[in-house]
């Protein structure tokens, strides 16, 4: 069995200014790619290792990784999709592997990845398998699903297995092309969107992975079932919850399983509140002593980890403003800052307004700041999400004013690792306040470190309902007032 494998992994947000572009990427090609996988934790690597066990002749493709962001740029995607295209033209292999996000977007297309795997079966043929694992924020398109044998989500959100997604995919790709399974999918689109409660071990969605998990149990048919949570923050036309269920042959057994998850999915879509806190009430309960310190604050208007800028400045000022005694560092995506800061060297003043530059309606904040430390933004992460992959944020400086401390970043990254800021120098055992620019994935990296909160702030990747310019991914609940669906399956795979 010879497998090419790749990776262009990116989650898309249709509202943020900022495009995508190579630099926001680590990019490995070829023996770098094996070298990364036997490390990392991503699903990449955890399909690789499916594929090795199985005795298969592991081709190298490419593996793309970018934090999320604003629609990455036609010619970044084109010149992926085309380097993994003429690989399955020159190698001709028996089957691929692909690890992407499944939320993507470009400049111009609302679904680059399902272009990319009906391109993928077009140089291959009906015959070869194409498997791919993908985020459970992925928007899963009919594209996909016609064009790919296997597509399986990762279960848990913080993402803690990414590579047990990768290890499913590419296990199932084995067994189909050693003709010991004969996939069927059935999916079921759900149109709704939520932006609260995402957390699968809590709240709505842990029931329903519950039900998941025992019907799994149940039926030895059955070969998977994923549960999709579009992320909030694509226009995309099918932006929509979706349920799949892959059986071995049996598209009955797909169909009921998907069926009846979905129905229960739907039945929960109001269950989806904000339970966000009040800045000020987190502020607070520090200064007051209520709770321990560092108290790590996910800043949930403006999360890099939903593809928002990370410019934002609403913690900043709030703190500034009225905390003037709390120990605090926050991050903020500002690259003109830092290359001023860099003209001046470390111990000089700089005057600056630091970020909104990159984000509507977010005002800059004004402070004269001293450049205490100056770095190049390269880290590996070390917490339980994407532990041991490369991530970068670009050149940073670390500005200092009172008590306030700034990671000042070029490009928006991976700060819910604490990784992120102790590569560039910054101590958070004598902080009282980390913020961090992620809502979930935070919570499993820092939580040896201090007490995790998410707080109510404004920015565009705080949903509430009406805000949005949604213009493609219409109607939809809670957006419009939509009927009642009839919520039937679709079936894909050659026994369809
Ligand atoms: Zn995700």
């Amino acid at each position: 069995m010879r497998i090419l494998v790749s990776s262009i992994f990116h989650e898309g947000n249709s509202f943020s200014r900022l495009q995508t572009g190579l630099a926001n990427f680590a990019t490995v090609h070829g023996e770098a790619l094996l070298e990364k996988v036997s490390q990392g934790s991503s699903a990449l690597a955890g399909g690789c290792r499916a594929l090795a066990a199985a005795g298969a002749d592991i081709l190298p493709g490419v593996s793309a990784v970018a934090p999320p962001g604003g629609p990455v740029e036609d010619t970044v995607f084109e010149s992926l999709r085309s380097e993994i295209l003429s690989g399955l033209e020159a190698q001709r292999p028996d089957g691929v592997f692909l690890d992407l996000h499944g939320a993507m977007v470009t400049e111009s297309l609302d679904d680059p990845e399902g272009a990319l795997i009906a391109a993928a079966r077009r140089a291959l043929g009906p015959q070869a398998v194409i498997a791919v694992s993908l985020d459970l924020h992925a928007h899963v398109t009919p594209a996909m699903l016609e064009c790919a044998d296997i597509v399986v989500a990762c279960k848990e959100n913080p993402h803690t297995d990414y590579d047990l997604a990768g290890e499913r995919a590419a296990g199932l790709l084995v067994e189909t092309l050693q003709r010991r399974v004969a996939p069927v999918t059935a999916s079921v689109w759900l149109p709704f969107i939520f932006g609260a409660q995402m957390e699968t071990g809590r709240g709505p969605l842990a029931a329903l992975h519950a039900k998941r998990r025992e019907m799994m149990a149940a039926d030895p048919r059955l070969l998977d079932i994923s549960i999709y949570n579009c992320t909030t923050l694509v226009d995309v036309p099918d932006g929509r919850q979706c349920i799949t269920a892959i059986a071995d042959s049996d598209a009955e057994v797909a169909r009921a399983a998907a069926v009846e998850l979905a129905t229960l999915f739907w039945q929960q879509r109001d269950a989806f509140v904000s339970d966000f806190m009040p800045l000020r009430d987190a502020l607070s309960a520090v200064a007051k002593g209520r709770i321990a310190r560092p108290v790590i604050l996910g800043d949930q208007g403006d999360r890099v980890l939903a593809g928002t800028p990370g410019d934002g400045t609403a913690i900043l000022a709030e703190l500034a403003a009225h905390w003037p005694e709390l120990e605090a560092v926050v991050p903020v995506t500002d690259p003109a800052i830092v290359v001023a800061a860099r003209q001046a060297g470390i111990g000089a003043e700089i005057e600056e307004p630091l970020g909104g530059a990159l984000s509507s309606g977010v005002e800059p904040f004004r402070r004269r700041w001293q450049v205490a430390g100056l770095g190049d933004g390269r880290f590996v992460q070390d917490g339980p999400y994407l532990r041991n992959e490369p991530a970068m944020l670009g050149d940073t400086a670390i500005l200092r004013s009172g008590k306030l401390t700034v990671l000042a970043m070029s490009l928006p990254g991976f700060t819910q690792d604490p990784a992120a800021f102790r590569s560039q120098g910054i101590d958070l055992a004598d902080k009282d306040v980390v913020v961090v620019k992620s809502g979930y994935h935070f919570k499993i990296s820092f939580e040896t470190i201090g007490p995790c909160l998410v707080v109510d702030t404004p920015g565009i990747s705080n949903y509430r309902p009406g805000l949005l310019p949604f213009a493609k991914r219409r109607p939809i609940h809670p957006e419009d007032a939509i009927s009642e669906p009839r919520l039937t399956a679709r079936i894909f795979g050659q026994l369809a």
